[in-house]
């Protein structure tokens, strides 16, 4: 049995109260660590408070060494940091199409390598007669990070590696279901950090409360769902934080008539179905012109039916179970009510018998806006297919959602696609394929689906306040 340790000024620290963390795939604790309250949010914040003034200070080439040398620990340390987060949130070690936790590590070293790698100066905006004027980068100080349970590590990489990469010290608060990878990860970590940098405090809403309405907090970066996100939103205006809120999703995916359908369909059932469609980013609504509707829903079904679903710990295992059971609950019971609303399970549709969170991939078609499945981030192995004549028909039910995260366009004709892809209501969106982010490119949500963005220079910039500094020589 694992278990680890909060770490806060550069020390292991316990509670005297204990975190059970269950892995999804046999629901069976496999892990404890300590269970973290607010005097630990005190501790930590303290901590990194501390800390910012000599880590600011740091020559800029410095922090990136030491950047650079916790992508080196992530992966000497791949095998455990892999298991870790298989057991905690029961995506596969290899998954559907190569997205498990073999992934989700290795991408979290190419992050952090890439990261270290910007350039982060000032700008010199004006050197005439008359004056000089500079816009220099500065850190805010102390960021909080509140992540969600989907992407546990990566997304606790997204955002401290930035933060720090910029100056700032950081305390971070994974979610309570999957805390082990962060915990292990900031352990880790402290042979590199200065005390105080990085620290990491376990528990679950009201320790983030805690956190982010901390008067000595200056910045939060939270992914998670949109209804926490807004919480946060009004504890953050006490103080006017700045914020960084990576939220929930309802992406959707047009077909246009001229797409090859066997060209597609199998990036296309990853794009909805790798991490059991528990991914921000994942493809979530179907729209499938009339002219190849049913060649689509039949090579999906195709896929659906030969899929291996079982414990991501067997290196075969495609799709691994829901990360709990409330989850599994939820998508349980909209798939329910789906059926019961006249929808029709090409494939799956139920739970899969046994023990562990386990739910067959399900593709449901004569579903439409108005029914659950179809208007609500239900976050699950579910795809619903809806039928279009006209385009024009399939770019306003895309855009009928308050969320604004990812859309995608799958067609031949890729100057049509940027064309529609110009009207598209989401941060993101990729033309033949779904979800496919990368370091350098900026990632976000519009609407409901979030604020500011993260990755590359324009996600560092996130981390930074501009000061104008202006020497009037005349
Ligand atoms: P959640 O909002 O329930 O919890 C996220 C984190 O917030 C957890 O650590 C939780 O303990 C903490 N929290 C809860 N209430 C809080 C409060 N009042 N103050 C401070 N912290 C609080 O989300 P979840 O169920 O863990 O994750 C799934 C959600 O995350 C989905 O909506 C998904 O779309 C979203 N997500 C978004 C992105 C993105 O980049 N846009 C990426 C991954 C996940």
């Amino acid at each position: 049995m694992y278990h680890f340790s909060m770490t806060i000024d550069g020390e292991a620290v316990s509670s005297d109260q204990t975190l059970s963390v269950i892995n999804p795939s046999t629901e069976e604790v496999f892990a404890t660590c300590p269970l973290g309250n607010s005097a630990h949010v005190e501790q930590a914040v303290q901590a990194a408070d501390r800390a910012f003034t000599s880590w600011r200070e740091l020559d800029d080439s410095v922090r990136v060494e030491k950047i650079n040398a916790l992508a080196s620990i992530l992966e000497a340390n791949m095998p455990e940091l892999t298991q870790l987060v298989t057991q905690e949130t029961g995506k596969p070690i290899n998954g559907l199409n190569g997205i498990g936790s073999v992934m989700e590590v290795g991408a979290s070293i190419a992050w952090t390598q890439y990261t270290a790698s910007l350039a982060l100066g000032n700008d010199l905006i004006e050197d005439s007669d008359v004056a000089k004027v500079e816009v220099i980068r500065q850190p805010l100080g102390v960021v909080a990070s509140i992540t969600p349970w989907n992407w546990p590590l990566m997304i606790a990489i997204w955002h401290v590696i930035p933060a720090l990469r910029a100056g700032n010290t950081v305390v971070i608060k994974p979610s309570p279901l999957t805390p082990m990878s962060t915990l292990r990860f900031v352990e880790l970590a402290s042979s590199v950090l200065p005390a105080g940098v990085l620290n990491v405090v376990t528990g679950e809403a009201e320790v983030g409360e805690a956190l982010v309405s901390h008067s000595l907090v200056n910045k939060i970066v939270f992914t998670g769902s949109t209804q926490t996100g807004k919480h946060i939103m009004r504890s953050a205006s006490a103080s006017l934080k700045r914020l960084t809120l990576e939220l929930g999703g309802n992406d959707a995916g047009i077909i246009l008539p001229d797409a090859k359908v066997e060209d597609i369909t199998e990036k296309l059932f990853a794009a909805a179905f790798h991490n059991n469609g528990q991914t921000c980013a994942c493809l979530k609504r179907l729209y499938v012109h009339e002219s190849i509707f049913d060649d689509v829903c039949t090579a999906l079904a195709g896929i659906a039916q030969a899929v291996t679903v079982g414990d991501g710990m067997s290196e075969d295992t495609q799709l691994g179970p829901l990360q709990n059971a409330q989850q599994f609950s939820k998508v349980h019971h909209l798939v329910q009510e789906a059926i019961a609303q006249g929808a029709t399970v090409l494939a799956g549709g139920k739970p899969v018998e046994g023990k562990g969170f386990f739910f067959a991939p399900t593709l449901l078609v004569d579903v439409k806006h108005g029914m659950q499945i179809v208007d609500e981030e239900q976050f699950g192995p579910v795809l619903p297919i809806i039928k279009y004549s006209e385009i024009e028909e399939a770019i306003e039910l895309a855009n009928s959602t308050p969320y604004g995260l990812g859309a995608s366009l799958w067609t031949g004709d890729v100057e049509q696609a940027q064309r529609i892809a110009a009207r598209i209501e989401s941060g993101s969106v990729w033309i033949n394929d779904h979800g496919a982010i990368q370091p350098n490119a900026p990632f976000g949500g519009i609407k409901q689906s979030g604020l500011g963005v993260e990755f590359g220079e324009y996600g560092l910039h996130e981390y930074v306040a501009l000061k104008t500094v202006k020497v009037c020589k005349a």
